[in-house]
């Protein structure tokens, strides 16, 4: 684009009309928690959840605390379904944090799954249990 003249500092932009006073915004029905598709699929998940939680009652990660959250190694953000079991691990909710808080460090140790990554549901929690048994032995070795 082309100006016929150049840009010139003036005066400050200025409102025309005053701002209006805020009156709440008339809603007629609350604003949903969930979708009907995402309530559809917790309805699918909290069952699965619960039996997942009453079967690894203990963290899979520091095998310490009681497991309390569900986490999906393949994130739901990247579209994980999460009514799969096999995309499920039990975790206690500090372990839960540090996987995302320390997304390298869960990578390598298998609690986070890059998107890149093909292997199987399975076979990713084999090598994540794999991981947590020889941490373990670490532990009591030292
Ligand atoms: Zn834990």
């Amino acid at each position: 684009m082309k100006r016929s003249a150049p840009l010139r500092r003036g005066k400050p932009l200025e409102r025309y009309t005053p701002l209006q006073g805020g009156a709440p915004l008339a809603r007629k029905t609350p604003l949903k928690y969930r979708s009907a598709k995402q309530e559809a699929a917790y309805r699918v998940r909290r069952p699965l959840v619960a039996a997942l939680l009453a079967e690894h009652p203990v963290c899979e990660r520091c095998r310490r605390a009681r497991s309390v959250e569900v986490h999906e190694p393949r994130m739901r953000s990247r579209g994980v379904d999460i009514c799969d079991p096999a995309e499920c691990v039990a975790l206690c909710h500090p372990c839960h944090r540090w996987t995302h808080d320390h997304p390298a460090k869960a990578t390598t140790e298998g609690w986070l799954i890059p998107s890149h990554d093909t292997t199987t549901p399975a076979r990713a929690a084999a090598e994540r249990r794999a991981s947590a048994a020889w941490r373990e032995q670490a532990q009591e070795a030292s």
